[in-house]
């Protein structure tokens, strides 16, 4: 289970705000995912639920739902809406029993999942973030997500192995851990390539043989670890 982090908890919106956030979401999902092939009835049901205007920092809240990537803190990314779809379908985490993430960030992602899979473990590097994201989650609500600060180039290797894992840093190759840690017949979705150019790839694994589909050029931050980038 999540850990308690002390936070000052988000002000709830009004209903005029929510109301306004509801609507940028629909416009999110219309213009910025269904339109550019993300069709997935529950992924796009999931976009539409969650608020992703409380996974940024307040100042710049109202960018939350527009067509690009954020700040976080620590130079660390929320990525794009139309990133985190494009990952989402291909991950197929509609009633995965266990979804590993490697990244958590700000959680959106981490939320998303947890409206589709049973459940999601999510490991973070950066213990700020870690504790943001955990808090953040628990105030909306979500209960069937476990996080951790840690490598997660290393995996999480008690609860292995995964139905599904998603990767939100890029790494030069996957770290083996991660592949070993993949069930038999699961899906890995992750950016591979050097700094500055990746190639978001899905990764299937079937009697035992890993392939490799592309799926769209991308930039990631770096994954930083044992099995991954050294700093
Ligand atoms: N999915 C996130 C975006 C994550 S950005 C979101 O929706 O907000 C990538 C994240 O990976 C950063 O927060 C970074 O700190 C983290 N990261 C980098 N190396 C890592 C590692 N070895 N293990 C876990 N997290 C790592």
């Amino acid at each position: 289970m999540p850990e308690n982090h002390p936070r000052t908890p988000l002000p709830a919106d009004d209903d005029a705000d929510q109301e306004r956030h509801a609507r940028l979401r629909e416009r999110m999902v219309s213009e910025q995912l269904a339109a550019r092939g993300i069709t997935d009835p529950d992924a796009l049901r999931a976009f539409r639920k969650v608020p992703r205007h409380r996974f940024v920092d307040p100042s710049i809240q109202s960018k939350a739902y527009t067509d690009c990537a954020l700040p976080t803190e620590q130079g660390q990314t929320i990525s794009q809406p139309y990133i985190v779809g494009l990952m989402t379908q291909a991950l197929q985490p509609g009633g995965a029993r266990k979804v590993l993430e490697i990244g958590t960030g700000s959680g959106y992602q981490t939320a998303i999942l947890a409206e589709l899979a049973e459940h999601v473990f999510t490991i973070e590097r950066v213990s700020s973030l870690a504790g943001a994201a955990a808090a953040r989650l628990q105030e909306l609500g979500y209960t069937n997500f476990s996080s951790r600060q840690a490598d997660g180039s290393l995996g999480w290797p008690e609860e292995a192995p995964f139905d599904r894992i998603i990767v939100t840093a890029a790494t030069p190759e996957p770290p083996d851990p991660l592949l070993d840690q993949l069930a038999d017949g699961g899906r890995m979705v992750i950016p591979i390539g050097p700094r500055n150019s990746q190639e978001l790839t899905l990764i299937t694994k079937s009697g035992g043989k890993l392939r490799r589909t592309f799926l769209c050029a991308c930039i990631f931050v770096r994954l930083i670890g044992q099995a991954a980038w050294k700093q």
